[in-house]
């Protein structure tokens, strides 16, 4: 790409300045676009206006002299580990950093649309709470749905045979009746139709661990057995699978869980059912393993018929379209065409975190 070529796309930018410059890799756009919304937060939408999401990224960078086996309440009567540190990648990744990327991603998601934000730790590099202690947060927020973000491992080594999301919902009976009554209503809710918009975006549903269509049921998860607003407890991918291991840990692939999760967020939040969400039975997304979440080839996802509700549902597909494309001017005419509905907001609010966080490195390719 000539530099000339650069400057009469600069000249055309202004709303997605900051997104065409991460998807062009350019570093000349950044440096002028002063009226651009590189910085500011890009508020534009009111779809969750008044609403609160409490977003707890599993785990944290550092103890920081805490004591991980500290007991804990564990929400049955019994005791568990304050904390764990988390899976690693066979690639070498973190958990907790894919659980914090995701999670920085999905809260400009979601503040795009007006959503307040409460985070359970301030950074990824240090302390971030017992279980007993972020469960509580959640509930002390206020919010309308508390999500809690992890990765899976299966084994210390490499596992290319388990692979696919979950959804951790807890074993009813909870022993207090006011989160049994929650979690075991609007929180079942929250979680299928969390699992509803991640086989709508193309990721499997996990072949492993008793997983029931995306769901696995357990009595061991505090955050699930503590807290009093809706929870929602997911497990994005196996990190000990090589290509999921990736694709949680690449810019892209981060990008699509978030929008699933923002997806989900956003369907539960404006009161959606799983009855609702055409793509559900859509031929792409009713078979777990027929799609391949991070594929760069354009097409691969399947389009929606979209209303009001499902509008984030019709920027999958232009995701993926992005994702394959390396003509920047392709790009941003794609970028300038998708129009400004709630989906197009929050794709560009998560890409301008994607820049502002990783300083402008292409993402993609
Ligand atoms: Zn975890």
């Amino acid at each position: 790409m000539s530099i000339a070529r650069r400057r009469g796309l600069r000249a055309r930018l202004a709303i997605t300045a900051a997104a065409v410059a991460l998807l062009t890799g350019s570093a000349v756009l950044t440096a002028t676009t002063g009226s651009a919304p590189a910085s500011a937060a890009p508020a534009t939408g009111t779809s969750l206006a008044g609403k609160t999401i409490f977003l707890d990224p599993g785990h944290q960078g550092g103890a920081a002299g805490h004591d991980l086996a500290k007991q804990v309440p564990d929400g049955r009567g019994g005791t568990k580990d304050c904390q764990t540190t988390g899976a690693t990648g066979v690639n070498g990744v973190a958990e907790h950093t894919v659980n914090w990327d995701v999670a920085q991603l999905v809260k400009a998601g979601l503040e795009s649309q007006g959503a307040r934000v409460v985070l359970s730790r301030p950074d990824d590099t240090g302390w971030g709470g017992c279980v007993d202690e972020r469960a509580a947060a959640a509930s002390r927020s206020g919010a309308a749905i508390a999500v809690s973000l992890h990765a899976d491992s299966t084994t210390v080594g490499t596992d290319t045979t388990k692979k696919g999301f979950h959804m951790i919902v807890p074993t009813l009976p909870i022993p207090d009746a006011t989160v049994n009554q929650v979690q075991g209503g609007e929180g079942r809710k929250a979680s299928t139709i969390m699992r509803d918009a991640f086989l709508k975006a193309g990721f499997p549903a996990a072949n492993y661990a008793g997983v029931n269509d995306g769901i696995q049921t357990r009595s061991d998860i505090a955050a699930v057995n503590l807290t009093k607003v809706p929870a929602v407890f997911i497990e994005m991918g196996n990190l000990s699978n090589p290509q999921e291991a990736a694709e949680l840990a690449a810019r892209d692939g981060q990008v699509k869980y978030s929008m699933a999760i923002t997806d989900g967020i956003i369907n539960y939040v404006k009161g959606s059912t799983a009855a609702t969400i055409p793509g559900v039975s859509s031929p792409g997304a009713a078979t777990p393993g027929t799609t391949t979440p991070g594929s760069t080839t354009p097409g691969t996802a399947t389009p929606q018929s979209s209303g009001n509700d499902d509008e984030l549902s019709a920027v999958l597909p232009f995701i993926q379209q992005l994702l394959g494309t390396k003509d920047p001017a392709e790009i941003m005419r794609l970028m300038l065409t998708e129009g400004q509905d709630a989906s197009a907001q929050v794709l560009n609010a998560m890409l301008e975190v994607i820049y502002g966080l990783f300083g402008g490195k292409l993402p993609i390719g």
